[in-house]
């Protein structure tokens, strides 16, 4: 440990946001880089607990007290080192992961916990300006062959595993280019796409192959793929959106948040042809779902210049404090409030859309809402809604973001794979396995909708376990097993 007393003398700091009215001028990343004292001050608050428990926060089990060490100690390349040794991607997680390992700090019981995400950002940053992420590709090849469906987080987290094994991938994907909801999910704002571009060079350099436009179970027959090559895993996400099936959703202007979302990331990339365009421009927009994705509409309405900018979310509004029934080292349900909430929206908890109001020539007009309440009925807690609630929003734009409710069906379907019952892939996490053989499922197709660090996590751990099933035994690591350079 660095600094005996660091956390004493250092308050918790992040690099702050560039101000709104700049920052909704463009789609670029707003956060302005602490200076490199500043990180160095950041890493010796890390106290190097007996037992970091945010390691087990961490799903991808990131040695977090060596690496924010070695950044006290001005160790760049060590700490980079320390952190590609359990996770593929920290530019990702750096960027967007929630944090749950901040969440699990020891020195959050009783003050603000180390700012581990922005470290790890700031580590994976230097790594690339100074070159040290360099093209690793494996020095012998198996001569065996997978296929990654999907190139998610999960996919490339997958792909880079089972290339660096020495087995011969290529990853297949149905979007023009690689990245998954990385790409066209998640807005530039929150991160902009070269990150994704410099890390796939890295990965074609390694030799894994991207095969793109190319839809797995439409243009080429799964079990033709099966048939190719010794093993597959999918890693398809979880891509079916629960609908909101009321009175007026087949009105125009009524749109699910995966048809917004993905057009604008891509007019951001420089498309302009889109079969029909969908925008917020001059509309009052609601956006109904108050997650991540509810997030991300609302800074990219602002962005298209909206009238207005409301957002409903059915569940009550959370405190701000960790709940009692969720205390620490665990993930707390608490009111999370976004960069793209501070962009100016208007938020409302515990509403339901009862029906969506048209004109006489089919566009949304407006929306009805009733108030809601969580009742306790036979130890059971179920919505009610609050009579004479009702009320009625002027909205040109409605975009749900709902969820997900599983995987789309035609891979399992093809391929004889069965299914959980939450419509996911069903897959142990003992070995990422499913009933066919030599068919392998990670990321949010097999565990549902979730996180990136999940999916990275997913992708590396299915890894292993498809490298056992072709080789009879694997050297890749399992989580937290990584390969940790000493300092
Ligand atoms: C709008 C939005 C914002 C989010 N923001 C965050 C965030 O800030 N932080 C966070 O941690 N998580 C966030 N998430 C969740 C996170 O993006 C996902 O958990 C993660 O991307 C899942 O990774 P994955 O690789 O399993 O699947 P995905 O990223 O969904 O990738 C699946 C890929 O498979 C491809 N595919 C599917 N079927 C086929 C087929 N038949 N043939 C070929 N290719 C196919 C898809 O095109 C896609 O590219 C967000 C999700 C959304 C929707």
């Amino acid at each position: 440990m660095g600094k005996i007393t660091g956390f004493l003398e250092y308050e918790r700091e992040t690099e702050p946001y560039a101000p709104v009215e700049d920052r909704i001028k463009e789609y670029k990343e707003f956060t302005v880089p602490l200076s490199e004292e500043k990180l160095k001050n950041q890493g010796a608050r890390c106290m190097d607990c007996g037992i970091p428990f945010c390691h087990s926060g961490c799903p991808l089990g990131n040695l977090i007290p060596d690496f924010n060490d070695a950044v006290y100690k001005g160790k760049w390349q060590k700490a980079s080192e320390i952190l590609h040794a359990t996770n593929n991607f920290p530019e990702f997680t750096g960027r967007l992961c929630p944090a749950p390992c901040e969440e699990a700090c020891v020195l959050g019981i009783n003050e603000d916990p180390v700012t581990i995400e922005n470290i790890e950002k700031n580590i994976a940053e230097r790594a690339f300006e100074n070159g040290w992420i360099q093209p690793n590709p494996p020095k012998e090849r198996t001569g065996k062959t997978v296929a990654v469906i999907g190139s998610g987080p999960a996919g490339l987290a997958a792909a880079q595993q089972l290339n660096r094994a020495g087995h011969l991938v290529t990853v297949f994907e149905r979007d023009e280019k690689p990245g998954g909801l990385l790409r066209y999910g998640i807005p530039d704002f929150k991160m902009e796409k070269h990150v994704i571009d410099r890390r796939l060079a890295v990965m074609e350099e390694e030799g894994i192959v991207f095969t793109t436009n190319t839809s797995i179970g439409k243009d080429i027959a799964a079990e033709k793929l099966k048939a190719d090559f010794d093993a597959v895993v999918l890693c398809t996400g979880a891509t079916v959106r629960r609908k909101l099936p009321i009175k007026g959703s087949d009105l125009k202007g009524v749109v699910q948040a995966m048809d917004f979302l993905p057009q604008n990331n891509r007019r951001v990339d420089g498309c302009t042809e889109f079969d029909e365009e969908i925008l917020a421009s001059d509309k009052n927009v609601i956006v109904i779902g108050g997650g991540d994705t509810g997030s991300d509409c609302i800074g990219t309405s602002i962005r298209q210049k909206a009238k207005s900018v409301t957002n409903f979310e059915i569940m009550g509004k959370a405190s701000t404090e960790r709940p009692e029934n969720q205390p620490w080292p665990y993930w707390p349900m608490r009111l999370r409030t976004s960069s793209s909430h501070q962009e100016g929206v208007d938020r409302h908890w515990s509403i339901s859309t009862k029906e969506f109001v048209g004109d006489k020539d089919g566009n949304l007009k407006g929306l009805i809402t009733t108030e809601v309440e969580w009742v306790k009925e036979n130890g059971k807690f179920t919505l009610k809604e609050v009579p004479g609630t009702e009320k009625q929003w002027d909205c040109e734009l409605a975009l749900l973001a709902l969820g997900f409710t599983g995987s789309e069906p035609v891979l399992a379907e093809q391929l004889g794979i069965q299914l959980d019952e939450r419509t996911n892939m069903k897959a142990s996490e003992n070995n990422y396995a499913t009933n066919v053989k030599g068919v392998f499922a990670a990321g949010d197709s097999r565990r549902g909708q979730s996180l990136i660090v999940w999916a990275i996590s997913e992708g590396r751990q299915a890894a292993y376990y498809v490298d056992e099933y072709l080789m009879g035994s694997s050297n890749l690591p399992l989580k937290g097993e990584g390969d940790l350079p000493r300092i």
